[in-house]
């Protein structure tokens, strides 16, 4: 997938690694262990420094996001690499959402990129799609919608119950990510924009997204863009793909288009995603939750955590490594040397420690 916009391109970066629960804790090292595996042949200098924040910080000691770390992140470092959150001990998910949508709002993280690429023809479940006709962006809106948490319920757990979640969209949130949206397809040659809402039944929230897409499309005249309601958008992405080159939504829509899309390109283990404001610290996490069912089996996935961490080096400006983890990427897919769920019999860091030989020998081969 092409690349997204600089952070710094220079030769040295320091990132926040959040592991989290579950599987996120199983994947990220293995992520983490690629990185440094290719910045040596590379001569980058990569700086880890691992937060421990998690459910078991969590019922430990209380503290989600600690007093602090929003302004620590952003002054010190250029990137975050985030596993997982979400664990059955906390049925409320507080720490989940204090800590990603804190981070996220408070970061001002308002594109969330998710590229749908097929990287192997047999990893679709799509008769005759071959990984030609499968590769497109999502860019998700990350800071508005109905994830802002306002709305309330009253009379809770009587009869009479009434909830309400208010669907909060600003007229520049939704012009910024429309327009990085264009401003991504013309800066990679990309020649279709699609943008999605339901403006039929939310008459006033996706009224605006309407009106916006319509005045900035007027500003990119060479890229061909065009609207779909959200329905008609998941039926025409199952049957003919081929139709998109980039897609933006609102927050909602946006991620379950997005899972949607993940599934056409060999499921969630395999699915990256940035959370990014143009050159500010931004956060990259794998599309997957901290899947409890298979956590502490040694079984998950790690190639969306890599493809997450080849985002964040092209955010870095870091071009080449990207490429060396995606090559690396696709040559284990080519060999089958994958965990169960690409029907597979390796192990978490059997794969990683696959893919981390692979990438620094591509990438001493091209530095
Ligand atoms: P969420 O946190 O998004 O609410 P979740 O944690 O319940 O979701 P996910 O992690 O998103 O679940 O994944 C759903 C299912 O997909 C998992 O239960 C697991 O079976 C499978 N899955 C997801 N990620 C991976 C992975 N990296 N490797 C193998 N299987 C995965």
């Amino acid at each position: 997938m092409p690349g997204i916009p600089l952070r710094n391109g220079g030769p040295a970066a320091r990132i926040a690694v959040i592991p989290g629960d579950g599987i996120g804790a199983e994947v990220t090292p293995q992520a983490v262990k690629v990185l440094k595996a290719v910045a040596v042949p590379a001569k980058r200098a990569l700086e880890f420094v691992e937060f421990d924040w998690s459910a078991d910080k969590y019922l430990r000691e209380g503290v989600t996001l600690p007093a602090g770390a929003v302004e620590m992140l952003r002054d010190e470092f250029d990137a975050i690499l985030f596993g997982a959150l979400g664990d059955p001990r906390v049925p409320s998910n507080q720490h989940a959402a204090d800590i990603l949508l804190g981070l996220r709002f408070q970061l001002d993280l308002y594109v969330n990129a998710r590229p749908v690429e097929l990287l192997h023809d047999r990893l679709t479940p799509l008769r005759d799609r071959t990984e030609k006709d499968i590769r497109l962006m999502v860019f998700r809106e990350n800071t508005e919608g109905l994830y802002v948490g306002i709305g309330g319920n009253f009379k809770k757990d009587t009869p009479d119950e009434i909830a309400i979640q208010e669907d909060m969209n600003s007229r520049k949130g939704v012009e910024r990510i429309i327009r990085y949206a264009f401003e991504y397809a013309r800066k990679n040659g990309l020649k279709r924009v699609c943008m999605s809402d339901k403006s039929n039944a939310m008459t006033f929230a996706h009224g605006l997204w309407q009106r916006v897409f319509k005045a900035v499309r007027q500003e990119y005249a060479d890229v061909d863009s065009r609207h779909l309601y959200i329905d008609t958008l998941a039926m025409e992405l199952v049957r003919d793909p081929r139709q998109f080159d980039v897609i933006v939504t609102c927050n909602l829509f946006g991620d379950i288009i997005s899972d949607l899309g993940a599934q056409l390109a060999g499921g969630l283990g395999l699915a990256p995603s940035g959370n990014i404001h143009p050159g500010k610290t931004s956060l990259f996490e794998p599309v997957h939750g901290s899947a409890p069912n298979i956590a502490g089996k040694g079984i998950a996935n790690p190639l969306g955590s890599v493809l997450t961490s080849a985002m964040m080096l092209e955010f870095l400006g870091w071009t080449a490594e990207a490429a060396a983890l995606r090559v690396a990427v696709r040559a284990a897919l080519h060999e089958n040397y994958v965990t169960p769920d690409l029907g597979g019999e390796k192990k978490t860091t059997e794969v990683g420690d696959w893919i981390a030989a692979r990438a620094a020998k591509i990438a001493s081969t091209s530095s």
